[in-house]
Parts: structure tokens; C-alpha cells; sequence
């Protein structure tokens, strides 16, 4: 393509809302724009990248015997109410009503569409296993849309489905995308951890995320120093104790108990790091104003300096106002890290996972720290922030129960289908990839999803020689290569500070040497230089 013919709007100055770095150079090497709060455009050059992500997630899935269909983005309420997900999951489910009043929901995500589409088609054991994934726009509101595409309100995600008749063939396939995920995440050029999760609002056991190592990372990852053991610090604690002990939690006094709430609906005190920290529970969106009063009097925000909660794993972000931990009866929920709805009347509970998984990390950290000896008996334990980029569930039968999605088995019984469920946040993963790959001049893309492989550039564009000769290697890289072609009528520093800044892996630069058919070439990545005749860039290139 030629720079001159496309958008490409870079800016000078780095934009005052973006925190981070990839957030910024994305910006400012117009890859993207933003639209409202947590939803963006990709600009030409963004979604090439993004395109490259997809074809290798595709190419990986087909790889597997997933099947790629398309589901909608908008989901009728019904299914979710089938699930009682309609109810559970609070604000974060984008809600709309058609001109009938009647209720939908803009996919989160698609168990329930999945599960309604093969309920009456994988009736028999012969049709099993089964495995369909899609990549398509999902819709979160979420409450701190930031970081631009790391924590969007509209993003792309790949999520795949597989459907079994019983476990172990669940915990094959499970293996099978666990596998297939890293090889995505290497081809993506992402240094990245498979840790043990926690299955939170999805239900299900087993679970594993792939945390792309990174210091604005949200998560906050336990590793050994000299193991494969990771773990999300949500869960580490887990595999270190059986229980936590109860008897640092203190119930506070009933009193605070309003009649109208349930009564099991309870505040819970308990220290940590020498710290008192109150977790209560809210109702919808609306917090209790006596409940926040009495909270408030030994708030942990009060307690807690900004540093001190780096320093637990919090992040100063989340917890700007208040603390918010959402806990049905308290300490059971909080010890198993886990969200349980049973006994409460969920009308009460508005899951907010970003603030619950803090206060769940703040907790955990009690339990583990930097240099404890490691669960799994090797090594010594340490911490790293990462980037969620990929999660495996195995669902089990949470939603075939639910929705009635049954099978009959080798026996004639009926049976409902063992579920599993895998997501990659792809436009995340593009984020996060910037995040990792670059540096105070730009964007450095791997190869493997670069928007241009090779990028050249013509110092001057008036001078007709060395047109004639960065349009010949245009043309004749061009049949191998994605080229891009800097025609523009730019002053040459111009030129390059901008080619730094979009970051394709080589350039080539066609300046005063061209008459003797002498140009250079740069390594993006390492910043080297190497000037050579113009026969030899083949070689120098592959
Ligand atoms: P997070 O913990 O960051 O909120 P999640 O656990 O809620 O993510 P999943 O339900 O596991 O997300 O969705 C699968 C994948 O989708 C995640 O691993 C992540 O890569 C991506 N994803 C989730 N939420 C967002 C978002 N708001 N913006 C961009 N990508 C997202
Ligand atoms: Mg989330
Ligand atoms: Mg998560
Ligand atoms: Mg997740």
C-alpha cells in the first residue's frame, strides 16, 4: 500500500486520557480511535493486526476440529432467564427492549445461544464430541472501561464451545485447546504464563488463564522461581491451605442489618496486613446509604496509603471510592473465592467482578507471599502482573441442566451434556501485544501479526531516481511481502520518527545512494543497520 493513499492519522502529542503504553502508541501511531468510553474504531492499520490475530486463532481452532459458525450479538432474554443469568449478572450485561417492551441482551458472552442452538441437535452419544467457536464483537459495561482495547465496553472475543458425553472426553478436549491457546499466544509473539484460575461468575472447576506478563497487568499471578507452577493469586491460596482460617473474620453487629434486606446478607470485618477490612454486600446498583456510613468508619481506603495497596495487589484504580466486595453470607464465599448465589435471594447480589477479584487478591495475599515456599514443594514463590489474554473452563453441566440440553448415552439414558468453554480476548490480545512490544520511539510488532512486514521508504519524494527505485522494490517485494510504500511528500525525519512509531519489523530506506543501487535496511526490533546493494536485500531479508 502507499502511505500517501491511506489513513494513517498519527499525532504528535500523546493523547492526556491514555495511561499506558500501549494505549498511547496505538493512539498516536493511528491504529485506532476511540468512540464513546471503551469502544473504538480500528483504523486500517489496526485491523490488519487484528485480522492477523484472528487467522492465527482460526487457523489454530480449525487445527483442533473446532467448527467456526457465527452466532448474534443480540440475545432474547428468555435464555438468560433460563440460566438465571439474566438476574446474576448484573450491570455488566448490556440490557435493550424492542419496540414490542420485550427484553435482550447484547452478548457478554454465549453459553446460553450456544447451548439453545445444539439443545435439540446433539441428542445422541454418535453426534459427540462436538467443538464450535466464533469470533465476534462482545458487549460489557464494564465499570472502569480503560487501558483502550485492554478493558473495552465492545471488544472481539473467540469463544468456543465443546460439547461431551462425559468427562474424560471433556478433559481431553480441554487439553486439546489448552495446547492449541499456547500455540496462538506464541505465534502472537506474547510472553505469556498458563495459570490456575479461578471459574468465578462462569460456574464450573477446572480452569486455567493465560496471563500475558506485563506491569499493568490487572491480575496478579503467584509463580515458583523454579517450577511450572502458576497460579492467578486469587487462587493461590487455595493450593496452599485448605481452608483460610475463620477466625480472623468478625462478623460486625446485626444492627447494621436492615430489615428489608436479607438477613443473610451480612457485613464481614477481618484483618489484613494488621489492617481492618470491611467487606459488604450491596444491593443492584444502589449502595445502602446507611450501610456506606457505617463501612465507611473503618474503610480500608482510609486505612490503605496508595502504595500500601500496590504493595497487597490492589490496584489503586479499583478502589477509588469506596470498598465493595460482594459476599452473600460472608465467609464462605470470601474463603472460596467463588461468588455463591444459592442461599441468597439473588435480587441482592450485583457481581462486580473488577472490585470483588480485588478485594479477593487483597485477602489471598495474607495467605501467600513473595518467597514462601511454593505449593507444589519446588521452588520459591514470586509475583508477576499479568494481562488476562485467554481463559479454558470446564463448564461441566451447569447450562445443559438449566436449559434441558440432554443427550442419550450408549445405554439409552438421558444424560445432559458435559460442557467446556474457552475464550480469547483477540482485540485485547492486540493491546496487549503493543504492551509488550515496544519501545520510547514506537510500536516493534512481531512479525507474525505486523501490519506490514516491510516498510519503505523514499527520503526524498521529488527526486525521480529514487521513486523509480523504492517503486521497483515495491513491486517486487510486494508478490512476497506486505509492503508499505512512504511516498509521501514528508520531510524525511518525518519519515522515519513515524515509521519508528508504527513499528513494521524491517525498513528499507531509499535515499542519495540510490543511483548506485545502494540502499539500507533496519532491523525495527534491535535497531540495526545495514547498508547493501540492492541485489542482496533478498537474501538479507529472508
Ligand atoms: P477480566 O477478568 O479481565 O474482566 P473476564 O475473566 O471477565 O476478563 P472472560 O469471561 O474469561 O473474561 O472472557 C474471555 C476473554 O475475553 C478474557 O480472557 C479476555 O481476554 C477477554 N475480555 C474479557 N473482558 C474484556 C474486556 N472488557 N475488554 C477486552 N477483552 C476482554
Ligand atoms: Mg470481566
Ligand atoms: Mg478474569
Ligand atoms: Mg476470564
Amino acid at each position: 500500500m502507499k502511505q500517501s493513499q491511506m489513513l494513517i492519522p498519527t499525532l504528535k502529542e500523546t493523547p492526556a486520557d491514555a495511561e499506558i503504553a500501549s494505549h498511547q502508541l496505538l493512539l498516536r501511531a493511528g491504529f485506532m480511535r476511540q468512540n464513546a468510553s471503551g469502544i473504538y474504531s480500528y483504523l486500517p492499520l489496526g485491523f490488519r493486526v487484528l485480522q492477523k490475530i484472528e487467522t492465527i486463532v482460526r487457523e489454530e481452532m480449525n487445527r483442533t476440529g473446532a467448527q467456526e459458525l457465527l452466532m448474534p450479538a443480540i440475545q432474547p432474554a428468555e435464555l438468560w432467564h433460563e440460566t438465571g443469568r439474566w438476574d446474576v449478572y448484573g450491570p455488566e450485561l448490556m440490557r435493550l427492549k424492542d419496540r414490542h417492551n420485550r427484553d435482550f441482551a447484547l452478548g457478554a458472552t454465549h453459553e446460553e445461544l450456544i447451548t439453545s442452538n445444539v439443545r435439540d441437535e446433539l441428542s445422541t452419544y454418535k453426534k459427540l464430541p462436538m467443538t464450535l467457536y466464533q469470533i465476534q464483537t462482545k458487549y460489557r459495561d464494564e465499570k472502569r472501561p480503560r487501558f483502550g482495547l485492554l478493558r473495552g465496553r465492545e471488544f472481539i472475543m473467540k469463544d468456543a464451545y465443546s460439547f461431551h458425553a462425559d468427562q474424560e472426553d471433556l478433559d481431553k478436549q480441554y487439553q486439546i485447546m489448552y495446547d492449541a491457546y499456547t500455540k496462538v499466544f506464541e505465534r502472537c509473539g506474547l510472553d505469556f504464563r498458563a495459570v490456575i484460575a479461578d471459574s468465578g461468575a462462569m460456574g464450573g472447576k477446572d480452569t486455567h488463564e493465560f496471563q500475558a506478563l506485563a506491569s499493568v497487568g490487572e491480575d496478579m499471578i503467584a509463580y515458583s522461581d523454579s517450577s511450572d507452577y502458576a497460579a492467578n493469586i486469587e487462587m493461590a491460596e487455595v493450593l496452599t491451605a485448605d481452608e483460610r482460617p475463620n477466625e480472623d473474620l468478625l462478623p460486625l453487629t446485626e444492627g447494621e442489618n436492615n430489615e428489608q434486606q436479607n438477613r443473610s446478607l451480612n457485613y464481614v470485618c477481618f484483618k489484613a496486613n494488621e489492617k481492618l477490612v470491611v467487606v459488604y454486600v450491596r444491593r443492584d446498583d444502589e449502595i445502602n446509604d446507611v450501610k456506606v456510613k457505617n463501612v465507611l468508619e473503618v474503610d480500608m481506603i482510609e486505612l490503605l496509603s496508595d502504595q500500601e495497596k500496590q504493595a497487597a495487589g490492589l490496584d489503586p484504580f479499583h478502589l477509588d471510592s469506596e470498598v465493595i466486595v460482594l459476599a452473600d453470607n460472608g465467609v464462605k464465599n470470601i474463603v472460596n473465592g467463588t461468588l455463591h448465589v444459592e442461599e441468597t435471594n439473588k435480587d441482592y447480589i450485583n457481581v462486580n467482578p473488577e472490585r470483588d477479584l480485588s478485594i479477593k487478591s487483597f485477602y489471598d495475599l495474607r495467605f501467600i507471599k513473595e518467597g514462601d515456599p511454593s505449593p507444589d514443594g519446588k521452588g520459591r514463590i514470586k509475583f508477576a502482573r499479568g494481562i488476562e489474554v485467554g481463559q479454558v473452563f470446564k463448564l461441566g453441566t451447569k447450562y445443559s441442566e438449566a436449559m434441558n440440553a440432554v443427550f442419550l448415552d450408549e445405554n439409552g439414558r438421558t444424560k445432559p451434556l458435559i460442557m467446556g468453554c474457552y475464550g480469547i480476548g483477540v482485540s485485547r490480545t492486540l493491546s496487549a501485544i503493543a504492551e509488550q512490544c515496544h519501545d520510547e520511539k514506537g510500536l516493534i510488532w512481531p512479525v507474525s501479526v505486523a501490519p506490514f512486514q516491510l516498510h519503505i521508504i523514499a527520503v526524498n519524494s521529488k527526486n525521480e531516481e529514487q521513486m523509480a527505485l523504492a517503486n521497483r522494490l515495491y513491486e517486487q517485494f510486494g508478490t512476497r511481502y506486505e509492503v508499505l510504500l512512504d511516498d509521501r511528500k514528508e520531510r524525511a525525519g518525518v519519515k522515519f520518527a513515524e515509521s519508528d512509531l508504527i513499528g513494521c519489523p524491517i525498513r528499507i530506506t531509499v535515499g542519495k545512494k540510490a543511483e548506485d543501487g545502494i540502499v539500507e535496511l533496519k532491523v525495527r526490533r534491535n535497531g540495526e543497520v545495514i547498508e547493501c546493494q540492492v541485489n542482496e536485500l533478498d537474501q538479507l531479508i529472508d
